[in-house]
């Protein structure tokens, strides 16, 4: 998809929404390859060079995440991309799989989540 300002405006926007619904901190949003090569190395480290591979990529550790418009081809995919890369924000102990799944459909169906506690270490 073309990145122009109303596409930016409008994935924002969903970031937001979501964001809300899953009860996280919004994340900052980089929408070009460029954006996650001008970020300061360490914030990027892992996944820098290789992004444009993926429709996204999250930064767990800096709130960060990467939303490769160019890469993806419609509108569909856009909305999968934005919710798959929140749930890894929401449930990071979780990788991907069935389970991994199920919560990103339930995302895109609008369902809330109350917010992440990390269990007490004894
Ligand atoms: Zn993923």
């Amino acid at each position: 998809m073309k990145l122009d300002p109303d596409l930016r405006l409008k994935i924002l926007e969903k970031v937001g929404i979501y964001s809300n619904r899953f009860s996280i901190q919004e994340p900052r949003v980089l929408l070009s390859t460029k954006e996650v090569l001008e970020m300061p190395k360490e914030m990027t480290e892992g996944r820098r060079t290789s992004a444009y591979k993926y429709f996204g990529v999250s930064y767990l550790l800096n709130n960060l995440i990467f939303i490769n418009v160019r890469k993806i081809p419609d509108e569909k995919t856009l909305e999968n991309t934005i919710v798959h890369e929140l749930i890894h924000m929401r449930f990071p102990y979780l990788s991907h799989g069935k389970r991994f799944n199920k919560l990103v459909r339930q995302g895109l169906r609008g369902k809330i989540f109350p917010p992440y506690r990390k269990r007490k270490k004894f």
